[in-house]
């Protein structure tokens, strides 16, 4: 099954989702994409909005305010979304290469993938989200649910590289931030309701042509 093809039934199944970025008082929203994308590692996103909403109680919504914190009271604001501790260091190494360029707007618009790679705490899924969903750049998003979903299907390896998986993604869709920011939020969608650990794969948009399927 072709990629745009998947996209399109997943799209005319679920509808758009609505994904980041939020504008939920951060400045600017991109900033709380930024954020968002190193407090979800290792957690759901319910504990990530929890995080997020502390940071707005704490008025810590932009770059320059949570440089000002220190690493311990913005642990304590991050609380929410576990592994606290690295997570507020892992912020302030954000922060710190925002200021590097001098402003979010010039950072937004400037910092390279290879740069994202650098900061702590920083690996190919988080530099990627940025890309997308804050930088507004065509870089396709690989996560666990990506994996999984399209092994099943029969186009990637499970245990492929990362890289390699979004190289056949940026190679068989149109170069396309807002295509790509959907499919990734479409691929949540169909692991949350049907490709789940163990798959539920009556009524599943993909069912037809799903390798998976087709073993069993
Ligand atoms: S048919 Fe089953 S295995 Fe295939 S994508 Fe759907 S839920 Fe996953």
């Amino acid at each position: 099954m072709e990629l745009i093809r998947i996209y399109e039934a997943l799209l005319t199944r679920f509808g758009p989702q609505g994904w980041w970025p939020m504008g939920n008082g951060f400045r600017p929203r991109e900033w709380e994409v930024c954020v968002g994308a190193v407090l979800t590692q290792n957690t759901a996103w319910s504990n990530v909005e929890k995080a997020l909403e502390s940071l707005k109680e704490s008025r810590c919504t932009d770059v320059e305010t949570m440089m000002r914190t220190d690493t311990e009271a913005l642990g304590e604001m991050v609380h929410p979304s576990g592994f606290y501790k690295q997570k507020a260091i892992k912020l302030r190494a954000l922060g710190e290469a925002v200021m590097g360029f001098g402003s979010i707007e010039d950072f937004l618009k400037s910092v390279t993938r290879e740069q994202l790679l650098e900061i702590k705490g920083i690996g190919p899924e988080t530099a990627d989200s940025i890309l997308l969903y804050a930088c507004g750049r065509p870089y396709f998003v690989v996560d666990a649910y990506t994996r999984r979903i399209f092994s099943r299907l029969g186009l990637v390896k499970e245990d492929m590289d990362y890289e390699d998986i979004g190289v056949f993604f940026e190679a068989n869709l149109p170069k396309d931030s807002a295509l790509y920011g959907e499919f990734h939020a479409l691929i949540v969608r169909l692991a949350k309701e049907h490709c789940r650990k163990k798959p539920s794969c009556g009524g599943c948009p993909l069912e037809k042509g799903c390798r998976h399927i087709s073993e069993k």
